[in-house]
């Protein structure tokens, strides 16, 4: 039984498994599946660094590339110590289908490094992001493949990243990565895309289902870059969060939560928990409150077969990658709960970072505003496309994404002869 659970809960197998059902739907031959099953390139790294009292701690690091047949790969570099070599295919994968959603002319890839950011100084950290990118710039760069940040890595560690890039080059490749600081190249609003973005998918959910978002109380799990922009950004519409979590526990407060206390809270202690206003409240408890909307903007594999059934929110909008595991998804269609899919509902994060690429490219930057409404019409956009799939096929939003997705994936691959 454990061994199934594990497999279930297993992010490669995951993936995997959804690629089939919108393979399945779209009648597609299997050798599409067999394409895109796996990654086409993984690159496993062993990162000796010095640490900071003199001894040395070799690190792992990978970087998984999917698809190079639409355009040159993206993704982000995730530090966390439960970072695996599946769990990095798995969100390559999702990159590929999350830029076919919105069209962005990429396939996907992801990095990651097993450690825990919050046990290393700030040069240690700074030792561990450059030796990564000395170890995997072979395969990276502007025409290649363009990283990101991901959880727990931010603007400076993308600073070092690109500096150490340059370096190796001999000259200035800000277009090498994105999500850097706007003095480095980085573009206006890319700090708050992810949340902007599943705020535009949202604000379409709600209408379809006729919901106002005056008064629309908010779940939100996990409360860093995404998390807490959509928490701001919703209140800024008049919307009621009223319960907010991170790595450490919960805030919870019925009647509506003060964000700029609960981020005051955050800053001064380094959660949530315990912030004014708030009672605690505990991550499975958080998950099935009754909300009109619940945002999952942790990590993966929150919404499994075991909580599916006791749900309450009306819409399911995943900014996290991953939350909802595929036995969870056919419950929540079954109580006719929308899920607003990662791979469209966080797309906003990539589609910025494709116009910081852009920019960089182009050397031409955009006011804040310009960036705004291109993010804003292209999540519009994606959003109907995958809404009116979903009814055309009747099926589920992320099956729907999916075959959004690989509608022009799909033609690429029978252009170049890669498929039958
Ligand atoms: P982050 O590191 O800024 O924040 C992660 C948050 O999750 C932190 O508050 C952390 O305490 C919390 N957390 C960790 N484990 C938790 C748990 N078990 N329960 C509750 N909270 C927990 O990361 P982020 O950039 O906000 O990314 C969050 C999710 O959004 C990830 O799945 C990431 O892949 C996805 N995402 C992020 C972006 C982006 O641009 N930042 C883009 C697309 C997708």
């Amino acid at each position: 039984m454990e061994n199934r659970f594990q497999e279930e809960l297993n992010p490669l197998k995951i993936a995997q498994k959804q690629l089939l059902k919108a393979i399945v739907q779209m009648k597609e031959d299997m050798s599409v599946y067999e394409v895109l099953k796996e990654p086409k390139r993984i690159l496993t790294v062993s990162l000796p660094i010095k640490m900071d009292d003199g001894t040395v701690r070799t690190f792992t690091g990978f970087r998984s590339q999917h698809t190079d047949v639409i355009g040159p790969t993206k993704g982000g570099i995730r530090f966390h110590p439960g970072v695996t070599e599946d769990e990095v295919k798995a969100l390559s994968m999702w990159m590929t289908f999350k830029c076919g959603v919105v069209g962005l002319p990429y396939g996907g890839a992801k990095g990651g490094i097993i450690c825990n950011p919050r046990e290393l100084s700030r040069s240690e950290l700074e030792r561990l992001s450059r030796a990564y990118i000395q170890a995997i710039a072979p395969i990276i760069g502007p025409e290649k493949d363009i990283p990101a940040p991901d959880v727990y890595t931010n603007g400076q560690i993308m600073s070092w990243m690109m500096d150490e890039f340059s370096r190796l080059k001999g000259y200035n490749v800000p277009g090498v990565i994105t999500g850097k600081p706007v003095s480095l190249g980085g573009s206006l609003g890319r700090d708050t895309a992810t949340a902007q973005g599943c705020v535009f998918t949202i604000l379409e959910a709600l209408k379809k289902l006729d919901i106002g978002i005056a008064g629309a109380a908010v779940v939100i799990q996990g409360f860093g870059n995404a998390g807490m922009n959509a928490a701001r950004l919703l209140t800024g519409m008049g919307a009621s969060v009223i319960a907010v979590n991170d790595s450490e526990g919960g805030a919870y407060n019925p009647t509506g939560l003060d964000i700029d206390s609960i981020c005051e809270h955050k800053r001064n202690t380094g959660s949530v928990l315990g912030a004014p206003g708030s009672e605690p409240i505990g991550s499975e408890e958080l998950l099935t409150l009754p909300c009109d909307i619940l945002i999952p903007a942790a990590l993966e594999n929150q919404i499994t077969r075991a909580n599916a059934g006791k749900v309450q929110a009306r819409i399911i909008a995943e900014a996290a990658n991953g939350p909802t595991t595929p036995e969870a998804d056919e419950i929540l269609f079954s109580r006719n709960i929308m899920v607003i899919p990662d791979i469209l509902a966080n797309a906003g994060g990539v589609t910025v970072s494709y116009f910081e690429w852009v920019q960089n490219l182009m050397n031409y930057y955009w006011t804040a505003e310009e960036v705004s409404e291109r993010l804003r019409a292209k999540m519009v956009a994606s959003f109907n496309a995958v809404y009116q799939t979903a009814q055309a096929y009747r099926v589920d939003m992320r099956t729907a994404a999916y075959i959004t997705a690989l509608g022009r994936l799909v033609e690429a691959l029978k252009l170049r002869g890669w498929v039958s």
